[in-house]
């Protein structure tokens, strides 16, 4: 059950919202007294109540906006159970001193914004002497060991309890709170509006997660990245699993850089059987696995982990999907190799320049790669064997491809291309990578120039219909993906996809992962420091 917190100021928004709430199915929600801006009536926000409530008012030093005197809120609190409140919350210190009455339930609550307590066990041993029927504790979380601490805590409790690690490393604790346990969860009205920190919205926790079908035996899937807060990974997956009719969820797990390892090791208690890797990780993942697919080993990055038992097995679809969204692009599906003896300029030499260069060098293709930082193209170059030119001469070169794979032209700066656009030839087929928008300028330009194009979109789909077929072993529902995405980045549905459900083969076997010997990593970068992110 999700309880939805409404904070606003005036009786008749709250009461709005309650309807509006009730209206889309809400079971319960939460009626922050503290937010309201005048004397609280309580009979106006319980009479004729759409769902049942719980009704809170938070101090300021417990996260709210509570202005009157302490005497004043208790005496509101205590109004609360006598006109028959569902449920109210009491804090820990003044649990004590309002008496159980009727049949309003208490949830005996702590909440620290500022950390977690180490001894969090112990605080919450201190609640369930305050006659509970509940117990709340909403501590910030900063590790993600934190999340299966509450979790654990959760699910051990003799008395329900809701645990919420705040911040948005602690959002895996607000979505598995059912799966562990927990009688119900927190949200917000709106995503604009969460009254605590990592707060998901009613409608993202129902459209985007399903969380009313997470269960006890749900399957964990998700990615792993710092920051979080942009992946559209979490819509497209959940929306596959849905279309699938699978006891599965997929969720963001923020990582901070250095702590893979660690939350590897606690995927098990999680249930996590998979997982997207993103920034900063996907270099560092290579040496957290047991195996691993040739292409990721020799292009030195990871994009997807297959959990099971001690096993961790990885992959890397962004570098099939760039290539499989590169042939499309050429399209002469008949020819053996499509690709050979042609020329591709490659724009950056980071992580998915890596990717499209080292699948392009594979395919006999004359690769020449050029970046902003010069060094990094020339280090790039000279790891897969191809030419490189100067950033500022990349127009001199006639290429029959064009691959964009720098960030230029992306959401907000829709007005920037990295490449002019009457260097661009009728006969050239141009990828730009970037997929939000998905008609960069570079791509309209092109078009305008009667180039073939390939988006990024086709790209993110593809890696992401790869890693769903990893992930499940079904066919991935291609066109769901795809519209998900468009509907996700707002872009129009200017071109029907794109690829179907046959295009997305199986992928490679992996390999075992011996550790490496030599005290190098297998992505140290051409100063000797890790290499770059992918
Ligand atoms: P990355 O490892 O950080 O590399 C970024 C590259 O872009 C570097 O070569 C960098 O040059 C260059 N660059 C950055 N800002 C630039 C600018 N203003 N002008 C010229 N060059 C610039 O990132 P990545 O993981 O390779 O991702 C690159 C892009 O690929 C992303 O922005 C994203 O849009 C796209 N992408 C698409 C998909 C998909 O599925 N469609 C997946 C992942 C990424 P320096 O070396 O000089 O810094």
């Amino acid at each position: 059950m999700i309880c939805v917190s409404i904070g606003r100021g005036r009786h008749k928004q709250m009461i709005a919202e309650h309807q509006h709430l009730a209206d889309q199915g809400a079971e319960l929600v939460e009626l922050r007294l503290d937010y309201i801006r005048r004397d609280v009536s309580l009979a106006r926000l319980l009479k004729d109540r759409p769902c049942p409530v719980v009704i809170a008012c938070r101090r300021k030093e417990d996260g709210g906006k509570w202005a009157g005197t302490e005497q004043a809120r208790r005496i509101l609190l205590r109004s609360a159970i006598v006109d028959g409140a569902d449920y109210v919350d009491l804090e820990e210190d003044i649990a004590g001193a309002i008496a159980r009455y009727g049949k309003t339930k208490r949830i005996v609550s702590y909440h620290n914004f500022n950390e977690f307590p180490e001894d969090l066990e112990r605080v919450h041993a201190r609640m369930l002497t305050l006659d509970p029927d509940i117990v709340k504790v909403a501590v910030m979380g900063y590790h993600p060991g934190h999340n299966i601490r509450m979790l654990k805590l959760i699910r051990t409790s003799p008395v329900p309890t809701v645990g919420i690690c705040m911040g948005d490393i602690g959002i895996p604790t607000r979505l598995l709170a059912g799966k562990f346990g927990a009688p119900f969860t927190y949200a917000t009205f709106h995503h604009e509006r969460a009254l605590a920190p990592g707060q998901l919205s009613y409608r993202q926790m129902v459209e985007t997660y399903g969380y009313d079908r997470i269960r006890e035996d749900t399957e964990v899937f998700g990615v792993v990245a710092d920051p979080i807060g942009h992946s559209l990974s979490p819509i497209i997956h959940n929306a596959a699993f849905r279309a699938l009719n699978l006891n599965r969820v997929y969720i963001p797990f923020r990582v901070p850089e250095g702590e893979l390892d660690a939350f590897l090791h606690d995927c098990d208690l999680l249930d996590v059987k998979g997982l997207s890797v993103t920034i900063p990780h996907k270099e560092a993942a290579l040496r957290a696995l047991t195996s691993i697919e040739a292409a990721a080993r020799e292009i030195g990055a990871v994009n997807t982990i297959l959990i099971e038992g001690t096993e961790r097995r990885g992959y890397n679809t962004d570098y099939h999907a760039a290539i499989d969204s590169i042939l499309r692009g050429v399209g002469e599906g008949d020819a053996s190799n499509p690709l050979a003896g042609r020329i591709a300029l490659v724009l950056g030499a980071g992580g998915v320049a890596r990717a499209v260069a080292f699948g392009l060098r594979q395919r006999d293709v004359d690769v020449v790669v050029t970046n902003r930082t010069d060094e990094r193209a020339r280090y790039l170059a000279q790891q897969i064997g191809c030419r490189w030119v100067d950033w500022s001469t990349r127009h001199a070169l006639k290429p029959h491809l064009l691959v964009n794979c720098t960030p230029v032209g992306m959401h907000p700066n829709v007005d920037e291309t990295p490449y002019l656009r009457h260097y661009l030839r009728r006969q050239m087929v141009v990828f730009d990578t970037v997929y939000n928008p998905e008609q960069t300028l570079l791509i309209k330009e092109a078009r305008r120039q009667g180039c073939r194009t390939v988006t990024g979109v086709d790209m993110f789909v593809r890696q992401a219909a790869m890693q769903f077929k990893l992930f499940t072993k079904q066919s991935p529902p291609i066109a769901l993906m795809v519209e998900q995405v468009r509907r996700a980045i707002g872009a129009a549905r200017i071109e029907t996809p794109i690829f179907g459900e046959a295009d997305i083969e199986d992928q490679a076997t992996v390999e075992a992962n011996p550790p490496r010997t030599d005290g190098l990593s297998a992505v140290d970068g051409p100063d000797g420091e890790g290499a770059d992110d992918d």
